[in-house]
């Protein structure tokens, strides 16, 4: 069996530190996810983000701090204005500080995303902002996840502990979602004149989409200079329009997050890179970052997703030392060693 012989030039430039051009992506993607082909960009991919990262993984958490039926109306999601069975809600403070208490206990959690709808109420965020940075430890950064936001706006989130934010265009966006890619792009603009980080993902990724449409989401990352980003697939959720639209698996999954690590390897810091929904043929593909969720979850219909879909901290340390990464970083850059002794420790 002999590999295919562009793929192997890719692979070697990729080994040699260049990174594969948009069109050679596409290429990559064109081969099927159990070919040799795609284990080669697997290995490959793994191999090199664990080589310059000391074989390092990183732990984020999401806590939904509120919702109610979203204007932005995207076709996949269980907020959706049209098809959610959500009433609105908020979480109150001692539910937030206990959350955050939950995530940092241990203080090796590097980022905690505050989750709230497309449109929200400013001065609550703001609050539950402070709420995060006074009680979360200095070694964890607090990044936003909310709807398109003025330069204003974001200096004042800024101001109030936030360090990034997750922002992005979706696949699909314009079309599945009432919103406009422009006002996307623009909000990413303003959050990084408001001196803050972005971090992206290509999501929600379908069965339906083609090499093209993820590449193209793929090198946003490095217009923005991401500090994190990653794959995520769609989940057909009940009750919406892609509830019976079907699901890629893990494993089709781990093949995009792999050409997605060797587009990035000219970046010279390379963003921590997620698989979700977390699993070990990702984190055996480039992947190192594993998110733990708490709260609402626009991929849930449960109102707290750490009871159904979400992980909790000792589940997602678990699935990282399985994976073989031996350590874990802090959102200050420090690190601590991934051992079972650690993982039970943390415990106790
Ligand atoms: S994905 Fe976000 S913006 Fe879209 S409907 Fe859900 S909460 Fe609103």
């Amino acid at each position: 069996m002999e590999l295919d012989k562009r793929v192997a030039e890719i692979v070697a430039k990729a080994y040699a530190g260049e990174a594969a051009t948009e069109e050679e992506c596409v290429y990559l993607l064109g081969f099927g996810e159990a070919s040799p082909e795609a284990f080669a960009v697997r290995a490959a991919a793994a191999s090199i983000v664990r080589a310059r990262t000391d074989n390092t993984a990183v732990i984020f958490g999401q806590i939904g701090v509120e919702c109610s039926p979203c204007t932005a109306d995207c076709d996949f999601c269980s907020f959706a204005a049209s098809t959610t069975g959500f009433e609105a809600m908020r979480l109150d403070d001692e539910t937030i500080v206990e959350k955050i208490d939950g995530f940092c206990k241990d203080g090796d959690l590097y980022g905690l995303w505050l989750m709230t709808m497309h449109e929200y109420d400013l001065e609550y965020y703001l609050h539950v902002l402070k709420l995060a940075r006074e009680h979360a430890p200095a070694e964890t950064n607090i990044y936003t996840n909310v709807g398109d936001t003025s330069y204003e706006d974001f200096c004042k989130m800024k101001e109030a502990g936030a360090s990034g934010v997750y922002h992005i265009c979706r696949l699909g966006e314009g079309e599945h979602t009432k919103l406009d890619p422009e006002a996307r792009f623009q909000t990413m603009e303003n959050a990084r004149r408001a001196g803050l980080a972005i971090l992206d993902a290509v999501e929600p990724i379908g069965p339906e989409h083609t090499p093209e449409q993820l590449v193209e989401k793929m090198f946003l990352t490095k217009r923005f200079h991401s500090i994190q980003t990653g794959s995520m697939k769609r989940i057909a959720v009940p009750g919406t329009p892609f509830a019976d639209k079907g699901e890629i698996n893990h494993f089709t999954l781990s093949q995009i997050v792999s050409v997605q690590c060797l587009a990035l390897l000219d970046m010279e810091t390379l963003p921590w890179i997620g698989i979700h929904e977390p699993c070990e043929a990702g984190y055996l593909s480039g992947a190192n970052l594993i998110s733990a969720e708490t709260g609402v979850n626009p991929r849930d219909t449960a109102e707290d997703t750490s009871a159904s879909r979400g992980l909790d901290m000792d589940a997602s340390r678990r699935v990282l030392f399985e994976a073989g990464f031996t350590h874990l970083c802090k959102g200050d850059g420090t690190k601590v060693p991934l051992t079972m002794e650690y993982i039970e420790g943390c415990n106790r």
